[in-house]
């Protein structure tokens, strides 16, 4: 099972999305770009939002037949473990191995010697076609990173080695996913990284690194634009040399966890790509949430009624809401309205705030941050919440579609 050259992962925290973002994905089509859908979700939103794996399946499936898609498309367990997978093994057919808490594990000294000895061709002046200086591969570095990596890249083989027993070698896609830690991986960790997968006979087809600066919840990218293109552009010339070196799968890319709409990075990211002729995967979650909330504010009247429900209660519940996310969000508190002034705004004043367009003077990024890691709030709304969906189908749909296409796809693929 491969997967495109392109592909895009569209979370989707309540299911009722799949149809509206699989048209976004048709209309690129329609500019004789493809890209694969992956209906990703992690075991962590399952847990919030009471939701099984199952229900992800069943959204692509029917999202699939509804609309006659004929590519090919997946269902992504997001950042599963040896303890979480079960649930996933049978609806998913790609899976996104969390190894990042096995980052800095001790690995026994023998594990260490032998891997070291495996890597003495690459002693000295390592020249990585296309990046400028040589790579200084000293044996102090690669103890170093063994301690850090070994031990998590053999858990990622013991996880891919029950899925390939349980599912058969060949039937699912295996991302790699170190995303979630605090240190970012360098192109050189990056390329001893895959030679470990390759050694333990990991077919990882993507990979997602930690990259430099912040990656915050529902906003843009925060930090360096220059040394992030730097970072980028070596990785996806790392794995290039360790494809060819290592024997690991042609097709291997790099996946972005985006933590939705980074745009100020998406044309780097599209330059770099197209100039190596080089694929991508692009992990986003939480925007369709939004978008969703963006939509019941536009139905306006008992929509906009249970928009302000929604924020008033993560107001209320504004430090138990944020703190698994604490790493990832900057919300300064003074910037966030109180709910009495929420409740006075109208359907468009709502919108503006939340809707990420960044020079529109009313978008207020801590609202927009605050309302992303909140989607508990309206999970425990139940059928409050989901019944509004199904009553404003269209507009919400209609703002799940346009987001994808036009913020995303447009920007990140340069149609
Ligand atoms: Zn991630």
């Amino acid at each position: 099972m491969k997967l495109g050259k392109f592909s895009i992962g569209i979370g989707d925290r309540f299911s009722h999305q799949g149809k509206a973002q699989l048209r976004a994905i048709m209309k690129a089509s329609e500019s004789g770009l493809e890209i694969n859908p992956v209906w990703n979700k992690s075991n962590r939103e399952h847990m919030y939002v009471h939701s099984e794996p199952i229900d992800t399946r069943k959204e692509a499936d029917e999202a699939v037949k509804a609309l006659g898609y004929a590519g090919p498309y997946f269902v992504d367990a997001d950042h599963i473990n040896l303890d979480t997978v079960d649930r996933y093994v049978a609806v998913s057919d790609f899976f996104t191995l969390d190894v990042a808490s096995y980052i800095g594990k001790p690995s026994t000294q023998e594990d260490v010697d032998k891997f070291i000895t495996s890597c003495e061709k690459y002693l000295g002046q390592l020249q990585i076609p296309g990046i400028e200086k040589p790579l200084e591969i000293t044996k102090e570095l690669l103890e170093e990173i063994s301690n850090n990596f070994l031990a998590a890249t053999q858990q990622a083989s013991e996880i891919y080695s029950y899925l390939a027993k349980e599912k058969g070698v060949g039937n699912f896609i295996t991302e790699v996913s170190m995303d979630e830690v605090e240190n970012p991986q360098t192109p050189i960790e990056m390329l001893f990284i895959l030679k470990m997968l390759a050694d333990k006979g990991v077919p990882v087809q993507t990979i997602a690194p930690k990259f430099t600066g912040r990656f915050n919840k529902g906003v843009d990218y925060v930090g360096d634009l220059e040394q992030f293109a730097k970072e980028f552009e070596e990785d996806v010339l790392v794995i290039d040399f360790a494809v060819k070196e290592f024997g690991l799968p042609e097709e291997l890319k790099l996946s972005v966890h985006s933590g939705s709409d980074k745009f100020s990075i998406y044309p780097i990211m599209a330059e770099i790509i197209n100039r190596y002729d080089k694929g991508l995967h692009l992990k986003t979650a939480g925007t369709t949430w939004l978008e969703e909330v963006i939509g019941l504010a536009k139905a306006g009247d008992d929509g906009l009624a249970l928009a302000k429900k929604i924020y008033a209660n993560s107001l209320n519940r504004k430090n138990e809401l944020c703190a698994p996310y604490a790493d990832v969000i900057d919300i300064d508190g003074t910037k966030l309205p109180s709910i009495d002034e929420v409740n006075s705004w109208d359907s468009e004043k709502y919108q503006n705030t939340l809707r990420h367009i960044p020079e529109h003077p009313d978008y207020n990024p801590n609202f927009r941050q605050l309302i992303h890691v909140a989607y508990a709030v309206a999970a425990e709304m139940g059928s409050e919440y989901t019944d509004l969906l199904k009553k404003y189908e269209d507009i919400v749909g209609g703002c799940v579609e346009e987001n994808i296409y036009e913020r995303h796809l447009k920007r990140l693929f340069g149609i």
